[in-house]
């Protein structure tokens, strides 16, 4: 096939289906401030572009370090950004003043820095580290933490955990971390926070005054196995042109390693995307992708800028056309399963040559 192709890798962003999931997982918490956690730009969705989005109708931001808070500001984002895990220096307090930032405050010297920054008025925000064993106050710290704290300091408290294993409902370690967490508010009757997007799904008992919501945002399921939660829709789609179709003959190989083997005369599709696209090398053979309303099975290894797929059984198929390596036809959980990966690091790590457009 002659016919002259452009390369259309690209992830498009749907952001009437972030708008709708937005609202449906805040409806499951009505008690709670649900917060956007749009870390990692936007869990790779396009931090800027969803932060406009989400504006009118989130009560707040939450990201990792404060250049992706700044990130935000420069593009004219208002609203409270928490800045959730640093790690902090001292003159990041002068930069939280001056743009109004949140900083999630995890330790002593954290305290001692925020002791001489009157002007510095946002929530107090403390991590408590209930069972991650990762950053935060022990419990058994916490209430020497507060004793530093000014009255109004104290007066906008909150105190924050996160879970390690909240997508497994079965699993009794959240109801610890919760239990820990419920024991410290009480004693300071705080205000709190602990729910990620499984705890918003899968725990009731962890909503609190701010929830801080990531993954089910953008449509993809936190809750293993791959399970689909209606009604989530999946925000992005990661999509990519036929550029070659051509024939082989039985017991010829596919790709680098000859790791491909045609049982059977077989039609190739090499399709515009390859792992420096953030298509997983590791994506095994059969990964499915969608093409033109039917599945066609990955067949060899994952080049840097191309795949290749087994069409034989698909008539309908061009050059040109465009496949869908996922998104609403094949959950990203899907392709992660057969990568041996999550579906948050096949969404955050695509890489910046791939261009997202947003509809
Ligand atoms: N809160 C904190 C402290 C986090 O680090 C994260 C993400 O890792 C989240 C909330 C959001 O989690 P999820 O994407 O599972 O909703």
């Amino acid at each position: 096939d002659t016919k002259s192709v452009s390369r259309k890798t690209k992830a498009v962003i749907d952001l009437s289906a972030l708008i709708s999931n937005y609202q449906y997982l805040a409806s499951l918490a009505p008690q709670s401030k649900t917060m956007a956690v749009i870390k990692a730009n936007a869990y790779e969705h396009g931090a800027i572009e969803v932060a406009k989005a989400l504006e009118p109708v989130v009560p707040a931001f939450a990201v990792a370090f404060v250049d992706e808070a700044l990130l935000l500001r420069n593009a004219g984002i208002t609203k409270t950004i928490l800045v959730l895990e640093g790690p902090f220096k001292k003159s990041d307090f002068s930069t939280a003043i001056a743009h109004k930032l949140t900083l999630m405050l995890h330790t002593q010297q954290h305290i001692d820095w925020l002791k001489n920054q009157e002007q510095y008025r946002h929530d107090t925000w403390i991590k408590v580290d209930t069972g991650m064993n990762r950053l935060g106050f022990h419990c058994d710290e916490v209430a020497d933490v507060i004793s530093q704290l000014s009255p109004s300091q104290r007066k906008q408290l909150v105190l924050c955990t996160h879970f390690s294993t909240a997508e497994v409902p079965e699993n009794p370690k959240t109801a610890s971390q919760i239990a820990k967490l419920n024991q410290l508010i009480e004693q300071f009757s705080c205000q709190f926070s602990m729910a990620n997007s499984a705890g918003i799904l899968n725990w009731p008992a962890s909503h609190g005054d701010f929830n801080r919501l990531g993954l089910a945002l953008y449509g993809v399921s936190p809750i293993k196995p791959c399970a689909i939660v209606e009604p989530l829709i999946p925000v992005m789609t990661l999509q990519a042109n036929i550029i070659a179709i051509h024939a082989i003959k039985a017991g010829e190989t596919v790709g680098y390693g000859d790791t491909w083997q045609a049982k059977r005369p077989t039609t190739i599709a090499v399709i515009a995307i390859g792992y420096a696209d953030g298509y997983p090398r590791n994506a095994k053979a059969g990964t499915p992708v969608y093409i033109n309303g039917h599945i066609a099975p990955l067949a060899g290894r994952v080049s840097m800028d191309m795949i290749t797929i087994d069409i034989t059984d698909i008539s309908d198929v061009a050059v040109g056309d465009t496949v869908e390596l996922w998104g609403k036809h094949v959950s990203v959980d899907t392709v992660a399963a057969y990568s041996d990966t999550i579906n948050y690091e096949l969404l955050t790590r695509l890489s910046a040559r791939l261009p997202k457009t947003f509809v």
